[in-house]
């Protein structure tokens, strides 16, 4: 057997996209598979479209690559674990499977000693009821499956809101079962990226600190000005995680953190918005050392350049022309229609120590009128605010 080139990709959005970027230049090939006609990866790569259950689509793409792996951790378990039955795949099924369902997660989680918010399980309106006086409010109630970027979630802040929540998310019960969790009045979000090669050699970048709006990633700094206390406790559950599930590729474990202490919120099985800082600003990226990893090669260096800031651009692209002036910004457009909500782009800032950083961040905010957005950042230390 020739040596294994062929990347295929299940899902072909933004991150596959910035996979076969960084993948190229090591000669790498990909094909996506992707139940849409012309995803956005579709420009850099033979795109086939197919629902996830067409196993003779499925034994089509099968055939052309050497190893699978994924953009979209949303791909039915059940498909990944069919292909697995054909041709390599990385990371493997089960961890795809475990990161799917909130349940099975939060348990794994606590199994390997990493602490989350209190939660219980909710499959009628009765059990909402009884959750809501178990765990107390506020709470947040969230859908086993499918959830993310805040979709499928409600937050309860009155016993009188149970209505509005099963209103919202009841339907969901029957069909994917649903959690309620303590809201947890955390100090700070990071997230641990990590590495795992097919050798079991383990990397983690800096850790980055994320800002949401409305449930979505909106501002990264890596590396996360926290203490090496928080770090070495992130670190070493990434590690334990990834050695359970026999992990293989980079992965991402978002974490709250709370009177000196990190809490699991949760795992994305694959390449990571919080880790798309890494493209620019890191020796080698997230999504090169993913492809590495897969086909088994020697992973990369994953130390920062320095500090790094990622805006990301949601619902529709703003003006380039105007942030293009300041240095280190590195521009990034999926090339997606804009659309509420969506996520259509993002752009990184690198500077050589913070202050500059900073600086070079209230330029960018200032040419494209996103203050607003980048005041957390600000905030967080008793810096000036922009000029
Ligand atoms: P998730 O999809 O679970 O990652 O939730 C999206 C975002 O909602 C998180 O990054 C947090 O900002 C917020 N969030 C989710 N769960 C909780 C919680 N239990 N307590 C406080 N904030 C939460």
């Amino acid at each position: 057997m020739g040596r294994e080139n062929t990347v295929g990709i299940l899902g072909g959005g933004q991150l596959a996209r910035m996979m076969i970027l960084e993948g190229a230049p090591l000669g790498v090939q990909f094909r996506i598979l992707d139940t849409a006609e012309a995803p956005c990866a579709s420009t850099l790569a033979p795109s086939q479209c197919a629902d996830w259950r067409d196993e003779s689509a499925l034994a089509q793409f099968a055939e052309t690559v050497d190893v699978a792996t994924f953009d979209f951790e949303n791909v039915p378990a059940e498909t990944a674990q069919w292909l697995a039955g054909r041709v390599t795949v990385h990371p493997q099924p089960r961890a795809l499977a475990v990161a799917q369902d909130r349940l099975a997660e939060k348990t794994l989680f606590r199994d390997i000693g990493l602490d989350t918010a209190r939660f219980v399980t909710v499959d009628t309106r009765e059990d909402l009821e009884r959750a809501v006086r178990e765990i107390g409010l506020p709470a947040i109630l969230k859908t086993r499956r499918l959830g993310y970027d805040g979709k499928g979630q409600f937050r309860l802040r009155r016993p009188g809101d149970a209505d509005a929540a099963w209103q919202a998310l009841g339907a969901q019960a029957a069909r994917h079962g649903l959690i309620l969790e303590a809201f947890v009045p955390f100090e700070e979000e990071v997230s641990v990226l990590a590495v795992r090669g097919r050798d079991g050699d383990f990397r983690t970048w800096p850790l980055t600190r994320n800002w949401h709006a409305d449930g979505i990633l909106s501002l990264s700094l890596a590396p996360a000005p926290v203490s090496d206390a928080i770090t070495g406790q992130a670190c070493d559950h990434a590690r334990t995680l990834a050695e359970r599930l026999e992990y293989v590729g980079v992965f991402a474990l978002e974490l709250f953190v709370r009177d000196g202490r990190v809490l699991g919120n949760e795992m994305a099985p694959r390449v990571h918005n919080s880790g798309h800082w890494t493209y620019d600003g890191a020796v080698t990226s997230q999504f090169q050392n993913h492809v590495r990893a897969v086909l088994g090669l020697p992973l990369g260096d994953v130390s920062a350049r320095g500090p790094s800031l990622m805006f990301n651009w949601i619902g529709s692209m703003p003006d380039r022309e105007a942030a293009l002036v300041v240095p280190d910004l590195h521009w990034h457009d999926y090339g997606k229609s804009p659309r509420p909500g969506r996520k259509v782009g993002h752009a990184t800032l690198c500077a050589p120590d913070m202050e500059t950083l900073r600086e070079r961040a209230c330029a960018v905010a200032a040419a494209l009128g996103r203050e607003d957005q980048l005041a957390p950042m600000l905030a967080m230390s008793d810096a000036p605010a922009c000029p």
